[in-house]
């Protein structure tokens, strides 16, 4: 089996991993959309035979979790490419589609299950669960030729799903001759290399205490998609005994999964639906999606009536409006529960300055979506595997101080992996 990473040996974001068998047949790992890719500008696709003309040697793309560093690319691929993806993250991605565009998912042929091989011509994948901000995130096993090639995708130890991870220790899969791991937080200057990342449930502790200190509506600005920090505010709300208030694409995502998500329908759960929300679904007709969620639908006026009854989850882009119907007063808190490198883009900056006019104090409550040095370690030293190739990294020229067995690759050139 041969391996070459197209791209994420040398930047976080944008990985694409092609996996050969001997014979030839092929198989793609990931196949996302660079971090850096402006809006708008077309990203060529790698040169891998078989996404733009037939070619019956590439038999897939198995897509790791529905974030667009992973699969941005392969949303508009000729019928006759197959992807495979989470049924969740399905379903979730067909969902946030009405309300973004760009969330725009691939159309699967397959979905993938903890744990349970497929097969795909010569080869075995096995995806493996993991904890990540990512919803339905998979670390993926690939067998071919007596080879054994463990792809960590995303994923951490300190979210809501930790179990996951310390599991995938006690149990790891046996003889892996490449572990093609993660180094988000492997950085050039080794800022991160000691760091231990707050877990949820320590969010979850800060979202109850800032509730008790504010009289007016705290706010929480976040990623719809990131349900484990949903999660976390829900549990934080009926701590505090808050009403959590979640928007209308919040509440359509978060439908779309699991019953165990926080959805319309759970105790103290209630849906806004902002301005632009209400323009798209009078725009599209479908007036069943506002429908379905009437007997628990908040209002502008009741919210800025009794605001410190409530605790959003929502949203950046309804600041400006929360703010001019009065239910982001002085008397408030927002909380940026995104990371902070985005209050420093244009949206960020324009954000921050709307809330000082309106005299609204900022927190940052977040944690990291990524695993941290330290759980890098104990998931090399738990796999044991012969080599470490590094990926969706910044430094992989750092990967050899911390890990035993690293080679370092670099991007569209083929290596053996066996
Ligand atoms: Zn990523
Ligand atoms: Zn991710």
């Amino acid at each position: 089996m041969r391996v070459r990473v197209h791209r994420g040996t040398e930047e976080i974001g944008g990985s694409c991993v092609e996996v050969e068998a001997v014979g030839g047949a092929r198989l793609l790992l990931d196949l996302g959309l660079p971090l850096d890719a402006d809006a708008g500008v077309p990203v060529p696709l790698p040169g891998v035979p078989g996404l733009t003309e037939p070619d019956d040697r590439l038999l897939g793309i198995v897509i790791s979790h529905p974030h667009l560093d992973h699969y941005g690319l392969a949303v508009d691929l000729p019928v006759e490419v197959r992807v495979f993806l989470g049924a969740e993250a399905d379903r979730l991605l067909q969902a946030a589609a009405f309300f973004s565009p760009l969330a725009r998912g691939p159309r699967c042929a397959g979905h993938l299950m903890d744990r349970t091989p497929f097969e795909l011509g010569p080869f075995t994948i096995t995806p493996y669960l993991v904890d990540h901000s990512g919803f339905d995130a998979y670390s993926l096993l690939v067998e071919a030729d007596g080879c054994r090639l463990f792809y960590t995708g995303d994923f951490r130890a300190h979210g809501r799903k930790a179990a996951l991870f310390e599991r995938l220790l006690r149990e790891p899969p046996p003889d892996i001759d490449v572990l093609l791991m993660e180094g988000t937080h492997v950085r050039a200057d080794g800022a991160h290399d000691e760091v231990v990342f707050e877990t949820e449930s320590m969010l979850e502790d800060r979202f109850v205490e800032a509730c008790g200190q504010t009289a007016g509506a705290v706010v929480v600005f976040g990623s719809a998609q990131n349900l484990d920090r949903l999660v976390t505010v829900y549990r934080a709300a009926k701590r505090s005994g808050r009403t959590c208030v979640v928007d209308l694409y919040g509440a359509t995502v978060a439908s779309a999964t699991r019953p165990s998500i926080p959805q319309p329908g759970f105790d103290g759960l209630r849906v806004y639906v902002p301005q632009r929300q209400r323009v798209r679904v009078r725009e599209s007709g479908e007036f069943d999606r506002v429908a379905r969620i009437r007997d628990v639908r908040v209002f502008a006026e009741e919210l800025a009536q009794t605001p410190g009854r409530f605790l959003l989850y929502v949203p950046s882009s309804t600041a400006a409006e929360l703010v001019r119907v009065n239910v982001l007063t002085g008397r408030g808190l927002a909380v940026w529960s995104l990371w902070d490198g985005y209050l420093d883009e244009a949206s960020g900056v324009r954000l921050r300055d709307l809330l000082v006019a309106a005299e609204v104090e900022l927190d940052h409550i977040h944690t990291s979506g990524h695993a941290s040095v330290v759980d890098l370690r104990r998931l090399v030293t738990a796999l044991a595997p012969r080599r470490v190739v590094p990926i969706h990294t910044e430094a992989g020229d750092r990967f050899t101080e911390l890990f035993a067995g690293v080679e370092q690759q670099s991007d569209g050139v083929w290596w053996e992996a066996a």
